[in-house]
């Protein structure tokens, strides 16, 4: 096939909240012109950029352009949790141990090659340092069973020889102002992101360091023309003998890896911002992130004023949906559901309203792998984050401008090593089985 049509874009629902409590920044015009560039890379997220950096660190004559569909941190990049984890945390197991010693030391090994390169970009381009926290994180457990789920991650944590401290509920009292925990575990090395900012920010350094970045402009079409590849876009071609999709879950709109990606949606919320009042009702420290014991239970954040405003994200509830658009009212009824997990964590300040509430695309295949590879002649992939993009897509864009460069890396190893996606059940049996699967997972974490 030399010919690839888009036959969905992205629509986000609701509004990436990380994005709209910045100041405003002026957005990148979209592509109004035709343009020849050596790399075209499909997607301005964690991948796409990350793919941008690492190809400018290895080759500065190279033209590079990034075509992004919507603005930058608009999508999945500006709508996660900001978890950027360094440890094994598979959200398919019980207790987030991966797939054993040998592969979890690799792993790891890898996420804190990812954090690296994000820490020299932050470092190399003035990024933020509030956007870029190396506070670490706590797994929060709410109930015994979950403590028990603490204790098995501990030890497995133990024999990869990795640091952890448990916690117990006075310490999180301290640490939340919440008395909903019983116990937490507390590893050092997670960064905590304020995911639009350092998307953004990247996203600015690389335009300072002579990349091209369009915002706003969806590319239609990747065609073949001679050695290269024509995109279309609204307003102007790009032509270029080497192109990346860096799209994730809408690798499969041009054609690729059909039913055997998983489009997952992740839904939060964001409080308004907290007044003097509710903060001190609230006590506790200005900022913390616990993801929950239960991969299936619900993340919750507390960031401050220098990451845009004192806040606390609720994250819990998720649909498998193919067609990849969730609806305002999947939103709406995921909103009502923080409302009840927030007031469970905060009595004291249930009244807080929600200021934002949204939707957010991952995509997951079921044997865990991603799709990082040379799909056609001069047509690389960096995608499906397997929902943990920060370090995931960071890899697997470093991967793929490796792939571009002909370099052979421990990165791009890694991923060629792995199978392809496995193949899915046929919809509508998949969607419905999936979606019961995660209802019933979720009520089974719900004090989590
Ligand atoms: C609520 C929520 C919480 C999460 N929490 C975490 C967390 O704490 N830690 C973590 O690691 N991960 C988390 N994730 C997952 C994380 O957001 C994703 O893994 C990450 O964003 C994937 O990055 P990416 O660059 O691969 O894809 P994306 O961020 O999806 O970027 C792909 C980009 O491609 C663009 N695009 C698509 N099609 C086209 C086209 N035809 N033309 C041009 N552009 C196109 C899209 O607009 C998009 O901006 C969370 C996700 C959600 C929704």
């Amino acid at each position: 096939m030399n010919d690839h049509k888009a036959e969905r874009l992205p629509v986000h629902r609701g509004p990436a909240a990380w994005n709209s409590i910045l100041s405003v920044q002026l957005a990148s015009p979209p592509l109004e012109t035709d343009l020849t560039v050596d790399v075209a890379i499909v997607g301005g997220g964690f991948a796409g950029l990350s793919a941008a950096r690492s190809l400018r660190r290895n080759d500065p004559k190279l033209r590079i352009a990034v075509l992004e569909a919507s603005g930058l941190a608009e999508g999945a990049s500006g709508r996660n949790s900001g978890f950027m984890i360094d440890l094994p945390h598979d959200l398919q197991s019980e207790d987030y141990a991966g797939k054993g010693v040998a592969a979890d030391k690799a792993m790891i090994s890898l996420n804190r090659a990812a954090i690296g390169f994000a820490r020299e970009a932050v470092e190399e381009y003035g990024i933020d340092p509030a956007f870029f926290d190396p506070a670490g994180k706590i797994n929060g457990a709410a109930s015994t069973t979950g403590h028990d789920l603490n204790v098995s991650y501990a030890d497995h944590l133990k024999d990869l020889g990795e640091t952890s401290e448990m916690l117990d509920a006075k310490a999180m009292l301290e640490v939340t102002g919440s008395r909903h925990y019983f116990s937490g575990l507390y590893t050092p090395g997670t960064v905590m992101l304020q995911p639009a900012g350092y998307v953004r920010s990247l996203g600015s350094g690389l335009r300072r360091d002579g990349v091209d970045v369009f915002e706003n402009t969806p590319v239609t079409r990747v065609k073949r023309s001679g050695a290269g590849w024509d995109l279309a876009t609204p307003r102007g071609r790009v032509s270029a003998p080497k192109v990346i999709l860096a799209n994730n879950g809408h690798l499969e709109s041009f054609g690729f890896a059909r039913r055997r990606l998983m489009h997952v949606f992740l839904y939060a919320s964001m409080t308004a911002e907290l007044d003097k009042d509710t903060l001190s009702r609230l006590g506790g420290q200005p900022r913390w992130g616990i993801t929950p014991s239960d991969p299936m239970g619900t993340t919750m954040r507390r960031i401050d004023t220098a990451q845009g405003g004192n806040r606390i994200v609720t994250r819990t509830c998720a649909s498998y949906l193919p067609g990849m658009v969730p609806s305002e009212a999947a939103v709406a009824r995921s909103a009502k559901v923080h409302r009840r997990k927030f007031a469970d964590r905060f009595p004291n300040i249930a009244d807080v309203p929600m200021e934002f509430s949204w939707a957010g695309h991952l995509c997951l295949s079921w044997n865990g792998v991603a799709v990082m590879r040379e799909l056609e002649p001069g047509l690389f992939s960096a995608c499906c984050d397997n929902g943990l993009g920060t370090v995931r897509s960071t890899l697997t864009g470093i991967g793929a401008a490796d792939l571009v460069l002909g370099r052979r890396s421990e990165i791009s190893a890694h991923f060629l090593a792995e199978d392809q996606p496995s193949r899915l059940a046929p919809s509508p049996f998949a969607e419905i089985g999936a979606n019961l699967y995660f209802r019933w997972k979720e009520w089974r974490a719900r004090k989590e």
